[in-house]
């Protein structure tokens, strides 16, 4: 059995729970008109969550309004975020602990892209205290440093694997922002087309099917995974989301779709349909997309256009997660003609 909840049913089981105030809201919603005119394909619309305002924005700031008040609830004072060297998350673990009064540390890893630039470059000027291990020994340098800061004190909190369900949570309250925008406007999108690591998509799909719609999300896997697995593991997500919000809504596989088809060789690693979708987006519109994430999500819709999922009279949502960042420590993969030595 399924409940259906209004807006604001869901903003009042939103409203109990801790939140900080980060982020620059609401996100715009714009179209993307000669986009959709270059691929041939349906209107095209962005939410523009990498305009979330705090430190070249994206989607975390938005999540950290939920995930990091858990910490800010705990006591703790240090953020510790682990992941690549170019990491958005692990940069903007910086910037909020900068503008919460707390210590950062970065455990990055000696990876392709790990020259001071970019993300990183930004997490040095946050402030945070940087490791970059070999790329084998990134899961014991966490640990050691996790041990480090509890015997000198502290307490820290890692955003990735702490309070790590309200990042989806951040989501569901997203899209009663996103859904508001699209009634103004009187928009019915087709489909939905997200990164889909796993928080904004699950979040998303949460308050979509509490709302009772059937709209369709089509998630874009940044990195190499088994989809049926994928569609599990989030759909358990999912699950805790509607416990957290004490929600009555059943979320199944069969709510999640996403695909690993678009990452090519590797997280992080350009492709020729990325390096397209992120000249396109430049080229028609000034929208800057990132290589790891929506460069890739972008590329996903423009070749389901190719394969005539969507024709010209259908709408298409795309969100846009951010990570631009990145794209400084990518400039030799972009397929540019750069004067003198790239990259
Ligand atoms: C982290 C990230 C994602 C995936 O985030 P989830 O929280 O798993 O949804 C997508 N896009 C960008 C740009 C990111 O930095």
């Amino acid at each position: 059995m399924t409940t259906t909840y209004t807006p604001e049913e869901l903003r009042e089981r939103l409203d109990r729970l801790p939140r900080l105030r980060l982020a620059a809201l609401p996100t715009p919603l714009d179209e993307l008109p000669r986009l959709s005119e270059s691929v041939g394909g349906p209107r095209i619309w962005v939410k523009r969550e990498d305009l979330t305002g705090l430190a070249f924005g994206g989607n975390k700031v938005r999540e950290f309004e939920y995930s990091i008040a858990q910490a800010v609830e705990a006591g703790c004072d240090v953020l510790v975020h682990a992941a690549a060297a170019q990491s958005n998350q692990s940069r903007q673990t910086a910037a909020v602990a900068a503008r919460l009064g707390m210590k950062a540390v970065q455990v990055g890893r000696a990876d392709a892209h790990s020259q001071a630039q970019g993300n990183l470059l930004l997490s040095h000027l946050f402030g945070a205290e940087v490791h970059l291990p070999p790329v084998s020994e990134q899961g014991a340098a966490l640990e050691a440093t996790m041990a480090r800061l509890r015997a000198q004190g502290h307490r820290p909190f890692n955003t990735s694997s702490d309070g790590g369900l309200y990042r989806g949570i951040a989501y569901v309250d997203g899209f009663l922002e996103l859904w508001a925008q699209l009634e103004e406007r009187g928009l019915q999108p087709d489909a939905v087309y997200v990164c889909s690591g796993a928080h904004t998509h699950t979040g998303m799909v949460v308050a979509a099917r509490a709302l009772g719609l059937s709209l369709r999300f089509v998630g874009i896997s940044p990195s190499p995974r088994d989809d049926g697995e994928a569609a599990r593991s989030m759909a358990r997500l999912a699950a805790e989301h509607c416990r957290i919000l004490d929600l009555d809504v059943e979320v199944t596989t069969r709510d999640i779709e996403s695909y690993s088809d678009f990452v090519g060789p590797g997280y992080g690693v350009v492709t020729d349909g990325s390096r397209e979708a992120l000249q396109l987006a430049a080229r028609t519109e000034g929208v800057v997309l990132d290589p790891c994430y929506t460069g890739k999500t972008m590329a996903g819709l423009i070749a389901h256009v190719r394969a005539g999922w969507w024709t010209p009279g259908q709408t298409i949502l795309f969100v846009h997660t951010g990570g631009t960042p990145a794209l400084f420590a990518y400039a030799g993969e972009l397929g540019l003609e750069l004067d003198g030595a790239a990259g």
